[in-house]
């Protein structure tokens, strides 16, 4: 056998399928596992610790050859990465089913999940890695660049100009840290323990430098901030190391965030392992590193509280980095709030979430005209045009050309009739998927992030995700996936994610509205449930029905 395989999805109008539905989802597929877009493709590792596409090469090939034979009313079922059938079912129907890492309550947990593994009857298919919508690192910087803007917003005047921000974790969605506190007109520092991720960064033009040591870092981020210039710096060493010494020597931080794997303490690499033996010591002595693992967080989570005490604005960013610095037994852990209580649910409420598309043309020039559409569909909104304007100069596509940006209720589904018919004048050159994280306002249940303290303690009820998924088959999506675990790790959530594709014909403008209207839907019925007056408001505003609401 020659070296690795080599992953990338075709480009053009070309079919190798029966249908645009199909070939959408083979190359979302085998875009997900391209070089340019995974972290690992390799072991089809797509991102977020162990995130994968496909369970194994032998039901990465399985789902491929399924789906260049797949008729225009059949549907593929998925079990945690491997194809296990196919059935008839309509034109409407999905063409793709999908359900990765789900488990049995009382089994939901990492050593349950990794004896599955291990016998080859499961994978873990994080958010948008088993449900092929994940489009590299942009995917996460709107909704990054969103929060710093909001910690701007709330506690320094607007911009984080002439403020330092200190975090971990350069990894696929970690590395958008650093552009979006430099969008933001901020100084950050970034630590990592792993040099590829650090230098990957700078490649990709989301990172501006990589410090020598800590006083470096700390000299290039004070000048930056002084001259209120924006400046990213990579650091190379461990969180939990170099957190409490950059407390304990008085560090000038404003604002402090995590991103590391912690929601996988086999991905999170404890103080004293080195990183070249990081995974020969998970995969030899998983109980071992768990424990330690979690120990290096709590201390880590220590020194974030303590920089929350000298005044710092401090929060979790749904890596579950505070739950499992509980298990470890530190008790100040929850002392700072998670990301979407903080500065996320108001747009929630208004079914807003991170929209997003890919070209499977192939062209950049596709997506700039989505971009123009865009711009033009929605003048009023000047954030939303701030970020796309941003997003043009900064971002470096990886994979397909794709974009993010979040649109809510009444805005969704316009946007994509307007693509559908971008794509049936030919102003397209080839149809575009239209997707989301799940990550959303109305398709996840996860107490320590996405419904984390909700105004009615409905935190833990994971009907609403499901009541997603099934709202999306039902209105014409072309696939639908519920997962269990995904940012979050096992036990802690279940979410649900669609993807749509607009091809130009009458039946995809058709299942586009639906599914467009009805998704964000999900998110202002879920917080008009949960008690939240915004919710209220634009259910009246925008004519969502509510029976409970109604006579
Ligand atoms: P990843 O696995 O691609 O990257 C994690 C990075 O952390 C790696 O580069 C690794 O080297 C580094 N790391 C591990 N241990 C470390 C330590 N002790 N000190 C310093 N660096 C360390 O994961 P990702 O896709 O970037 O996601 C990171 C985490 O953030 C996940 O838990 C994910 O679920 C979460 N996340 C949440 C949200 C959200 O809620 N909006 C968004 C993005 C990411």
């Amino acid at each position: 056998m020659s070296g690795p395989r080599i992953v990338r999805a075709p480009r053009g109008t070309e079919l190798s399928t029966q249908g645009w539905q199909q070939e959408a989802a083979l190359r979302m597929l085998q875009n997900n596992l391209d070089p340019e877009v995974a972290e690992h493709p390799e072991k089809l590792v797509v991102y977020g610790g162990t995130g994968k596409a496909a369970r194994d090469w032998r039901s990465f090939d399985a789902m491929i050859r399924t789906l260049q034979t797949l008729k225009q009313d059949e549907t593929m079922l998925v079990q945690s990465g491997r194809p296990v059938g196919v059935m008839q079912t309509h034109e409407w129907a999905p063409r793709v089913l999908i359900a990765n890492s789900n488990l049995v309550g009382d089994w939901a947990n990492w050593e349950e999940f990794r004896r599955l593994e291990a016998l080859g009857l499961t994978m873990y298919g994080q958010m948008t890695a088993g449900s092929w919508i994940y489009i590299g690192t942009q995917g996460i910087l709107q909704g990054t660049y969103e929060t710093f803007a909001a910690v701007a917003a709330k506690k320094f005047g607007g911009t984080l100009a002439g403020t330092i921000t200190l975090t971990a974790g350069l990894g696929g969605m970690g590395g958008a840290q650093p552009l979006a506190v430099t969008m933001n007109g901020g100084v950050v520092i970034c630590i990592d323990v792993d040099p590829r991720a650090i230098s990957r960064r700078i490649e990709h033009r989301y990172l501006d430098v990589k410090a020598d040591s800590l006083a470096h870092a700390m000299q290039l981020a004070t000048e930056a901030r002084d001259k209120r210039e924006p400046l990213s710096i990579g650091l190379l060493g461990n969180a939990a190391e170099l957190l409490p010494q950059m407390l304990a020597e008085g560090a000038p931080i404003d604002i402090v965030t995590d991103q590391t794997s912690a929601h996988d303490p086999l991905a999170y690499l404890p103080v004293g392992i080195a990183f070249d033996e990081m995974a020969t010591y998970a995969a030899e002595k998983p109980a071992d590193f768990t424990l330690r693992a979690r120990e290096s967080m709590a201390r880590h989570v220590e020194a974030m509280v303590g920089f929350m005490d000298a005044g710092a604005e401090v929060f979790d960013y749904g890596n579950s980095i505070r739950g499992e610095a509980q298990l470890a037994g530190y008790d100040r852990a929850f002392d700072f709030p998670g990301f979407v209580p903080a500065y996320i649910r108001p747009l929630f409420c208004e079914g807003k979430g991170p929209f997003r598309w890919a070209a499977l043309s192939g062209e950049a020039s596709d997506i700039h005209k989505t971009d123009k559409a865009i711009l033009d569909l929605f003048p009023e909104n000047e954030s939303l045009h701030r970020w796309i304007k941003l997003a043009q100069d900064k971002v470096h596509f990886q994979g397909l050309p794709a974009r993010i940006c979040w649109l809510g209720y009444g805005e969704r589904d316009k946007a994509g009739e307007r693509f559908n018919d971008m794509v049936a004048s030919g102003e397209l050159a080839a149809p575009v998927v239209i997707g989301r994280d799940h990550l959303d306002c109305g398709s996840v249940a996860s107490p320590y992030r996405e419904t984390e303290a909700m105004l009615d303690g409905s935190d833990a009820i994971a009907d609403w995700p499901l009541l997603n998924a099934m709202v999306n088959v039902a209105s014409g999506a072309s696939w639908v996936s519920i997962h269990h675990g995904g940012g979050v790790g096992m036990g802690r959530s279940l979410h649900a994610g669609q993807v749509t594709v607009a091809d130009g014909t009458k039946l995809a403008g058709e299942k586009i509205r639906r599914v467009l209207t009805n998704d964000p839907g999900m998110g202002v019925i879920r917080h008009v449930d949960a008690g939240y007056d915004r919710a209220d408001e634009i259910a009246d505003e925008r004519g969502v029905r509510i029976p409970m609401r109604e006579g």
